[in-house]
């Protein structure tokens, strides 16, 4: 990028996916210029969901879609709630009283009073804003796109969210297997990452060296990493275990670098239960830096991302994109991601991991064909241009609803012949 505040631009994307899809979405796109777009998700940044609306917006907004982002405000109640909620979605347990229940509907109501909700559509992400939508009149359709793991949800928390969801006019999930009974039309969106931000261009040697230096983490061994949010569902327990298992074999050092979501209050718990494993080869750090990330995930010989429970796992694809030999928990998007065997590992075990960790470390041509083939991967399925792709097909599958209300000056010859063919006003 020639400024650093410069926008990445669909014809950026030129070289990585070729001229003709830049065509294809720069054509969509202007089908929809001026459309209005409001976002709603639950943290700036520490996770998934922040990391991708950071670039799919800008994207949007530089093809002409006005995509905006907001953000709901929460008090420590309400968090744990929530989170107690993402735990019972994923399979954990949880009592969800009527307290409970308050808290949630109560903190979104009060949202709801200070948002001004125009837009020509509304995405809402993941459980924490779901209920907004029972406040609103609704002039446009409203999207519910989650993020999380729904294939094995406690009953009770899914029934009791569901009477909000059905509500909502389509739902995005990630993988088809996350579908669950409902009335409402599911899409299935796998998220993908933006190549040129810090996390995830090229840095020089003396950029990478500048970082792992600062955190005095030490490169006279092959480093094994796992970069993620201190959160029991990503197992860094388990982690620290295989390593410990392979080190009897090896010699390496472990990084866990992690952070904390404001929208995650079991997350400083996480990272002090893990303190007592740190010694001289096996670093626990927090910091949030994104050029530690790519650093890291760059230089690592091993990339671990051994979850039990993955929506995504959009660390997984960071660490494709450059390269790296990277053995994922058998689970979730992360299933997905990883073609076992021909562009990383899967295991569903810490022994398996310990296993995968010596092997890798023993073989670098092994390390070499898995991350070129990963890299390979990423750059055919999971950048950016193919999420902007999808939501814009669905904000134009909405369009007989709403386009010719909201531009009646609009010029027709833009706008694709099956919209007006189909419109009912
Ligand atoms: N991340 C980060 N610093 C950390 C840990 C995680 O910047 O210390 C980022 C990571 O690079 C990725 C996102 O947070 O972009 C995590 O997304 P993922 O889908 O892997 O997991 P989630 O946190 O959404 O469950």
């Amino acid at each position: 990028m020639d400024h650093p505040f410069r926008p990445v631009r669909i014809e950026d994307y030129e070289p990585l996916i070729g001229a003709e899809a830049v065509d294809r979405l720069e054509d969509k796109a202007r089908r929809l210029a001026g459309l209005r777009v409001v976002n709603v998700s639950s943290t700036f940044y520490g996770g998934g969901v922040a990391e991708i609306l950071s670039s799919l917006t800008l994207l949007q907004q530089t093809m002409g879609v006005r995509a905006d982002w907001r953000l709901i405000q929460g008090s420590p109640d309400f968090f744990s709630t929530t989170k107690k909620m993402h735990n019972a979605l994923q399979g954990g347990e949880i009592e969800l009283n009527q307290l409970k229940k308050d808290v949630y509907e109560g903190v979104i109501a009060q949202n709801a009073m200070r948002m001004d909700m125009a837009a020509d559509v509304v995405v809402v992400h993941d459980p924490q804003p779901l209920p907004l939508i029972k406040h609103f009149r609704r002039t446009c359709p409203w999207i519910w796109r989650c993020h999380v793991d729904l294939s094995r949800p406690d009953s009770d928390t899914w029934n009791y969210l569901r009477s909000f969801v059905e509500d909502y006019d389509a739902t995005v999930l990630s993988l088809p297997e996350y579908a669950r009974e409902t009335a409402v039309p599911q899409l299935f969106f796998m998220p993908a990452i933006d190549p040129f931000t810090l996390k995830n261009r090229p840095l020089s040697d003396a950029e990478m060296d500048e970082r792992l230096g600062h955190y005095g983490i030490p490169t006279d061994l092959p480093i094994v990493a796992q970069v993620s949010r201190f959160d029991r569902w990503k197992d860094p327990m388990g982690v620290i275990e295989a390593f410990r298992l392979a080190r009897r074999e090896v010699e390496a050092t472990l990084v866990l670098l992690g952070n904390v979501a404001i929208d995650d209050p079991e997350g400083q718990q996480v990272f002090e239960s893990l303190l007592a494993a740190k010694e001289d080869r096996i670093l626990i750090l927090t910091a949030e830096d994104s050029a530690l990330v790519n650093a890291l995930q760059t230089r690592a010989a091993v990339v671990l991302q051994k979850s039990l429970r993955e929506g995504f796992g959009l660390t997984v694809t960071e660490a494709m994109w450059k390269g790296a030999a990277v053995i994922g928990g058998r689970c979730g998007g992360i299933a997905h991601q990883i073609d076992d065997g021909v562009s990383g590992f899967l295991v569903s075990s810490v022994q398996e991991a310990a296993d995968r960790i010596v092997t890798l470390l023993r073989d670098a041509d092994l390390r070499r064909r898995l991350g070129t083939a990963a890299r390979a991967s990423v750059r055919a399925r999971f950048l950016m241009p193919r999420l902007a792709e999808q939501y814009l097909d669905l904000y134009s599958a909405f369009e007989p609803r709403f386009v010719l209300h909201r531009r009646p000056d609009a010029n027709l010859d833009v706008l694709p012949g099956g919209a007006l063919a189909g419109r009912s006003a």
